[in-house]
């Protein structure tokens, strides 16, 4: 436990699939949503994506929770 900080993308968390605390590699992406197709106007919303290096599962959660 002598390292603090240092790895960017890598978060210990909670995996579902494992059921237990693992590694996973986090990353943010813009993905284009497209609700309203009388609406011109994409929206893009930035996902936190994340997926587990022990299983290889990943989900993405919306960070904007409008
Ligand atoms: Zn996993």
């Amino acid at each position: 436990m002598a390292t603090t900080g240092g790895v960017s993308n890598g978060m210990t968390e909670p995996c579902d699939v494992c059921e237990t605390s693992t590694l996973h590699e986090v990353s943010i992406q813009l993905v284009t949503e497209s609700m309203n197709e009388d609406n011109a106007q994409y929206s893009r919303e930035p996902y936190r994506v994340r997926e587990c290096t022990r299983c290889g599962n990943r989900d993405s959660q919306r960070m904007n929770n409008a």
